[in-house]
């Protein structure tokens, strides 16, 4: 096994960890992560919450603005000069106005400051006067979060890993054009920059599609390939597994010393600054997670979910041999994992939907030995774009949603045209968890993607974006 802290890793983050420690003293401060996999639903997410934060939207469960305790929240320069800001601003423009469609969604890291003043609750907090909290958002692909396992892995395990799983149903189908290439590829025949860029590329193709929606995997890392932020086409990204094993002696000048080569950099280059740069700073995390999709592509879509989520739950793991126990200074003491566009489903699903992810999320706990951060589970939907009716067909009554399909979207038949509502009824999740971990839900629920909706007062519907900030930071406004 590599390791994956030396001197300078550990100067770096004692470093940075005194530098929020002193500064948090003066201005607290509470560094909140949102991430998920692509579409999952994080800038959605962080310009709903913002908007309601800036605007006073309803948020009755969560107390410290339900109570009138929050007074104004604004919004405020970031403290980290060196990463691009969220683009708030162009994002609710995008979700505004006539020709309203959905932002752009997230490729990179991006952050946004959002100062919140707060009455203290009790009479000692209160008599030191009002109350001050910088909320730093740090958006980033959760793509790179299941990169962080790769610190612990030789290029020898991780190519023995992912052809392993490669060689499994549903990945097996997916790979023939990688795998064809790979049984030509003689890891000891002298390195040749070409072989590696199309490795590179047809393995990245094979990823692409294992992500697709009818097949939806998690767990395809090196996280880069499908999201490379500002490395795309960097030699970097130019290398992929081969037939090789931990015992296999890679020579000087050879294909495989060069593929290795380019892993450990990629590991040291890029995984590992994200790591201590950003990862290990934060206080709190929200990993959002599109079950839905993963649900309706079945059963190895789910067990994929499960084992992504156990791969996450080991980089928040605190105590010994943990990623973290190694670090000085702030350490993620909540986690909230939720389920998005719960508005796709009748409110009669909402609480099957989070107990579905409840049972996945506590299988890989136990799988990840976790133990650590607090951690809770939700079903939201950061902008509700459906209501809901009761719908008489052939003598049942059947519990549907009605929004405004997007324009091109189809079911059933009918393409819609992207101005007229449609009552759909999205099918049920079943009430015992385990059944839709089997595969129970497989092609039973019916999607479409509806236009975003107006706003009203300013504010989006959501659902439970409230509950959400309450387990989040709620105790931080005390
Ligand atoms: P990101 O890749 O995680 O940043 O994902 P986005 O926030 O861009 O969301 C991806 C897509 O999911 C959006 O374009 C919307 O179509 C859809 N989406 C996200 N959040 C919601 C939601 O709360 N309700 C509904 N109906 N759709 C959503």
């Amino acid at each position: 096994m590599a390791s994956f802290t030396d001197i300078v890793d550990g100067t770096r983050i004692a470093a940075g960890g005194l530098a929020d420690f002193a500064t948090g003293l003066i201005n607290p401060s509470v560094r909140l992560g949102v991430t998920g996999l692509s579409r999952a639903g994080k800038t959605v997410f962080i310009t709903a919450l913002v908007n309601s934060l800036l605007k006073g939207g309803r948020f009755p469960a969560f107390e410290a603005m339900s109570g009138g305790r929050i007074t104004r929240c604004y919004l405020e320069p970031q403290p980290d000069d060196t990463l691009p800001r969220f683009a708030f601003e162009s994002h609710m423009k995008a979700l505004s106005g006539e020709s309203r469609h959905w932002p752009e969604s997230t490729n990179r890291i991006s952050q946004l400051r959002i100062t919140a003043e707060y009455t203290p609750v009790g009479f000692i907090s209160r008599s030191f006067g009002s109350g001050k909290l910088h909320i730093d958002i740090v958006d980033y692909p959760g793509e790179w979060l299941l990169d962080l396992p790769l610190m612990r892995m030789s290029y020898a395990e991780w190519s023995a890993a992912t052809i392993a799983a490669s060689r499994m149903a549903p990945r097996l189908a997916l790979a023939g054009d990688w795998h064809a290439l790979l049984s030509t590829l003689d890891p000891a025949r002298p390195a040749d920059e070409q072989d590696a860029i199309t490795a590179a590329e047809l393995f990245t193709a094979y990823l692409a599609r294992c992500r697709k929606d009818d097949v939806s995997l998690s767990t395809l890392p090196p996280g880069r390939f499908l999201m490379p932020g500002d490395y795309k086409g960097s030699p970097l990204l130019a290398f992929a597994p081969l037939d090789v094993s931990p015992a296999t002696e890679l020579h000087k000048g050879s294909l495989g010393a060069l593929m290795e080569r380019r892993y450990q950099a990629y590991v040291s280059t890029i995984v590992k600054p994200f790591f201590y740069g950003h990862f290990a700073r934060l206080d709190r995390q929200i990993v959002l997670v599109d079950a839905l999709t993963a649900l309706n592509a079945g059963a190895s879509a789910v067990k994929d979910l499960q084992q992504a989520l156990a791969d996450i739950l080991s980089c928040f793991r605190q105590g010994a041999n943990s990623l973290l126990s190694n670090l000085f200074g702030r350490r993620i003491d909540r986690v909230l994992f939720a389920a998005t566009k719960a508005d796709l489903l009748h409110h009669t699903s909402h609480d099957r939907l989070e107990n579905i992810l409840k049972t996945i999320v506590e299988e890989a706990m136990t799988r990840a030995e976790y133990s650590g951060a607090e951690i809770d589970v939700a079903a939201l939907a950061a902008i509700r774009a459906t209501r809901e009716a009761s719908v008489k067909q052939k003598g049942e009554t059947l519990e549907c949603i009605v929004g405004t399909p997007l324009s091109g979207e189809q079911l059933g038949g009918t393409e819609f045209d992207g101005m007229t509502e449609a009552a759909i009824f999205p099918g049920d999740l079943p009430k015992e968890a385990e059944r839709a971990l089997d595969g129970a839900v497989e092609g039973s629920l019916k999607f479409v993607r509806f236009r975003p909706p107006v706003p009203k007062d300013g504010t989006w519907p959501h659902i439970r974006l409230d509950r959400t900030m309450e387990f989040l930071l709620g105790d931080r406004f005390l």
